[in-house]
């Protein structure tokens, strides 16, 4: 455990100990928080709690005397996640966290918060981490949530009992209906099929992850309000919806535009290649599809090279995030046909991990194939850039389908990715039919951008979150 430097902490400030789950989808919005409260709206102190994995993945990454400089009153400290060092802690088995975490980072956790030499404010905890409801109601601390999906995502995790009495859990893949409506779902009605659903739903009632999924769900209700990263425009509805469960509901965001360039990237866990920039340059205006898969799903070769075919077959350049741990049975990895190989070098970059804001803000990127994580589609919102979505777990089902239905900012191309459907679907969005969702695209990341500046809504709700915290400090 690190050392606690309360010395660089601000007198009298309120202190903030904010705890994500420990993967880069999470971290990295909970982070941009974290620099906000600190630097930007609140000056507040900042202790930020990672898992020692990622403690020393982000140090490693930033360069710390610039980052203090920066933030003064941001402390990074850690606590073990209850892995080993070589778990994978990425693709399916990410879930081992889940219970790793609860069991023995939860007396870790307690074990921190008392040791802390200023007594914290409040806790901001991810939903998916809520031992820290418990740690903080036992040591009398107040403590909100911070769900990192989409507030619609995060309205379904509380129908997770009722989807499982009407009997839509768990979806059955292939077994003909997964087209059926979903209708249990207020503000939902006409628009979630069953293979919309977060892809838990395809596990038994008892399955020790769904029962994790309703415990956590529950218990975040304990918590005095809830943080959303997202903003009021985009959904409207449900987010009344989740009010009649939460007192408070802040909807901050998208917190990637709230914060500066330069310290956006101080939360990857992954070192970024830059050089696809100086490629995108070269590439004409809105030409380039971008495609990215996320920091956690895996994909298999074969799936690897339908996506490939179907890219280049599309004959529109691309640039293309290939994790090194993207592929699971990457036994032959020099297994790529020449033909791809050529026609990858005419018109193609593929880089290990990328700056993904500064390429989706980049004049060439016309399009994005994203896996539709919930900060993807955010950013892709907010560029301005529309999508081909390929949803493969968590919340991703859900969110490729607001994508097309309801805000009509890209393309669903779920359960699905030969070769051929990939090529037509990155003919429809770069070209034929662009038209249908550059309209709908163009509003909404115009939206987006109104929330965050003076009076918007989301500019609103991050003032009234620093208030709220100054007043419970008071
Ligand atoms: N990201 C990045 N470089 C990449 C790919 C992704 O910086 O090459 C960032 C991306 O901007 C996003 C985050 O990693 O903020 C991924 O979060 P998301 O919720 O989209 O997906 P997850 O990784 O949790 O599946």
């Amino acid at each position: 455990q690190q050392e606690d430097k309360k010395e660089h902490f601000t007198m009298d400030a309120p202190h903030v100990v904010v705890l994500p789950f420990p993967a880069q989808g999470h971290i990295k919005p909970m982070l941009m928080l974290a620099q906000l409260l600190c630097h930007g709206a609140g000056g507040f102190n900042i202790t930020f709690v990672n898992t020692d994995h990622n403690h020393s993945r982000l140090l490693n990454l930033i360069d710390q005397t610039a980052f203090s400089r920066r933030f003064p009153t941001l402390q990074f400290m850690s606590i073990p996640d209850g892995l080993s060092p070589e778990h994978p802690r990425t693709g399916p088995s990410i879930v081992d966290l889940f219970f790793s975490t609860n069991s023995v980072s939860k007396p870790e956790f307690r074990n921190l918060i008392v040791s802390l030499s200023q007594e914290p404010t409040c806790i901001i905890a991810d939903g998916t981490m809520s031992f820290a409801i418990d740690v903080a109601d036992e040591l009398g601390i107040p403590v909100i949530t911070f769900r990192t999906y989409s507030a619609t995502c995060t309205w379904i995790y509380f129908h997770l009992q009722k989807l499982i009495r009407n009997g839509e859990i768990p979806v059955v893949e292939g077994n003909g209906d997964m087209d059926k409506q979903i209708s249990c779902i207020p503000g939902l009605e006409n628009i979630l099929r069953r293979r919309d659903l977060p892809s838990i739903c395809k596990l038994e009632p008892d399955d020790p992850i769904m029962q994790f999924y309703i415990t956590q769900t529950s218990k975040m209700t304990r918590a005095s309000a809830l943080i959303l990263n997202t903003f009021q425009e985009l959904e409207t509805p449900i987010i009344s919806h989740l009010q009649s469960i939460f007192p408070t509901v802040y909807t901050i965001g998208p917190l990637h535009t709230l914060i500066d360039s330069p310290s956006k990237n101080l939360s990857s866990l992954i070192q970024m290649d830059e050089s696809c920039i100086k490629w995108l340059d070269s590439q004409h205006p809105k030409s380039v599809l971008y495609v990215s898969f996320g920091s956690v799903i895996v994909l298999s070769h074969d799936q690897l090279l339908e996506f490939w075919y179907g890219l280049v077959n599309s004959g529109k350049p691309f640039l293309w995030v290939i994790r090194p741990d993207l592929v699971v049975d990457n036994n032959e990895p020099n297994k790529i046909p020449d033909e791809l190989k050529m026609a990858t070098k005419e018109r193609g970059c593929i880089v290990s991990w990328a700056p993904q804001e500064d390429i989706l803000s980049h004049q060439a990127v016309g399009g994005f194939l994203t896996h539709s994580g919930w900060n993807s589609t955010l950013e892709s919102i907010t560029f301005g850039v529309p999508m081909i979505c390929w949803p493969m777990i968590t919340d991703q089902q859900v969110n490729s389908r607001c994508v097309s239905e309801l805000w009509k900012v890209g393309f669903d191309m779920k359960d699905t990715c030969d070769r051929s459907t990939v090529e037509k679907f990155v003919r429809d969005v770069m070209e034929d039919r662009r038209q249908e969702i550059m309209e709908s695209t163009v509003k909404n990341a115009r939206l987006a951008h109104d929330s965050i500046h003076e009076g918007g809504s989301s500019y609103r709700n991050t003032k009234k979150l620093v208030q709220d915290i100054i007043s419970i400090h008071l």
